[in-house]
């Protein structure tokens, strides 16, 4: 399975108990092909005392989600989307929107 997700793009998670809700992708672990993905699949964590929060106690933090239970948004057409690879003139692929073709990375 090719890394087609980077960091910054916008995803939807396709299964799950946050099936169907979108964000904006933090991180991309490519070894394991896992994501944090902004305010979605939330776990309580509990936290020990540290500077910032004497008291520790219970966070929220985003838990890593699997490359295969997300789509890739695409911000032209706004649909998830199946990303391809297009061929550049020089040598260079980018990434593209299955299905409507927009460019998903800066050139
Ligand atoms: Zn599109």
């Amino acid at each position: 399975m090719g890394l087609n997700v980077k960091k910054n793009d916008k995803v939807r998670i396709i299964t799950g108990k946050d099936r169907g809700k979108g964000g904006r992708v933090l991180f991309v672990d490519k070894k394991k092909g896992r994501l944090i993905i902004e305010g979605l699949n939330v776990v309580k964590k509990t936290k020990r005392p540290d500077q910032q929060n004497q008291k520790g106690g219970i966070i929220d933090i985003e838990a890593p989600v699997h490359l295969s239970n997300v789509m890739v948004v695409c911000p032209k057409c706004s649909k998830p989307t199946r990303v391809k690879k297009k061929a550049l003139g020089d040598g260079r692929h980018v990434r593209i929107c299955g299905k409507c073709e927009e460019i998903l990375d800066k050139v």
